[in-house]
C-alpha cells in the first residue's frame, strides 16, 4: 500500500472514531427516510485541532505539483471556508520563508446564486491559481458554484479537493477532484420499508 493509501485509509477510520461519519447504524433523518449511514460534518470543527489534522493530511494526499501552484485556498462557509483558512495557513509552512505567502477565501451564502466572494475577496482572485477546498462533497453543485466565481473573478481553478467524498458527485468541473476519504453509502429506505425497522433493530441516537 502507497503512503499515501495509508493516510487515506487512516482518514476513514478517524473520522468514524471521531463520529464524523457513523456507518452500520439505524438512523431516522425525521424526512419519513431511514438508513445506515449518518455524516455529521460539524463533528470536524468543534475541536479545532481535528481539522487541523485532517487538514494536514489532505495536504499529504495531494499532488505535490498542485500544492506548489495553489496561490489561494477557497472554499463555501462554513465548513469549506474553515478548512480552506487552514489549509492556506498550514501551506505556508511547508514553504519556504521567500514564497508569496497562501491567500484565503471564503465564499459566502448568496440568495440569488449560492456562494459568492465578497468584493474583498474577489480582488485577490484576478490572475491567481486557486485550490477550491470543501469538507464534504455531495453533489458536486457547490463546488462547481464556487469555480464559477473565482472563473468570473479572473481566477483559476486548478484542482478540487475534500475531506469527504460521498460519491454521488454530478458534475465534472474539468479539474482534478482529490478526497482525503471517500465512502458511498447504501441507499436509504422509506420508513415504512426499512429493513432494520423490520429487523426490530433500535434507532441510532445522534
Ligand atoms: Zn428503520
Amino acid at each position: 500500500m502507497s503512503r499515501k493509501d495509508e493516510i487515506r485509509t487512516k482518514a476513514l477510520k478517524e473520522l468514524q472514531e471521531h463520529a464524523v461519519l457513523m456507518l452500520n447504524g439505524h438512523f431516522d433523518f425525521g424526512n419519513g427516510y431511514h438508513g445506515r449511514v449518518y455524516l455529521n460534518p460539524h463533528q470536524l470543527f468543534k475541536h479545532p485541532s481535528t481539522i487541523w489534522r485532517f487538514a494536514q493530511d489532505l495536504l499529504d494526499v495531494l499532488p505535490a505539483s498542485l500544492l506548489d501552484a495553489t496561490e489561494v485556498v477557497a472554499g463555501p462557509v462554513t465548513g469549506g471556508a474553515l478548512l480552506a483558512h487552514t489549509m492556506a495557513g498550514l501551506l505556508d509552512s511547508r514553504r519556504e520563508l521567500s514564497r508569496e505567502r497562501t491567500l484565503f477565501a471564503p465564499f459566502q451564502v448568496d440568495v440569488e446564486c449560492g456562494h459568492s466572494l465578497s468584493r474583498f475577496y474577489r480582488q485577490q482572485v484576478p490572475g491567481r491559481k486557486v485550490l477550491l477546498v470543501d469538507d464534504v462533497r455531495n453533489t458536486g453543485q457547490t463546488l462547481e458554484r464556487c469555480a464559477a466565481q473565482v472563473t468570473e473573478a479572473g481566477g483559476t481553478v486548478i484542482a478540487t479537493a475534500q475531506i469527504y467524498d460521498r460519491l454521488e458527485s454530478m458534475v465534472d468541473l474539468g479539474v482534478p477532484n482529490v478526497p482525503l476519504a471517500e465512502y458511498k453509502a447504501p441507499e436509504n429506505y422509506p420508513a415504512a420499508e426499512c429493513p432494520m425497522c423490520q429487523a426490530h433493530q433500535p434507532i441510532t441516537s445522534f
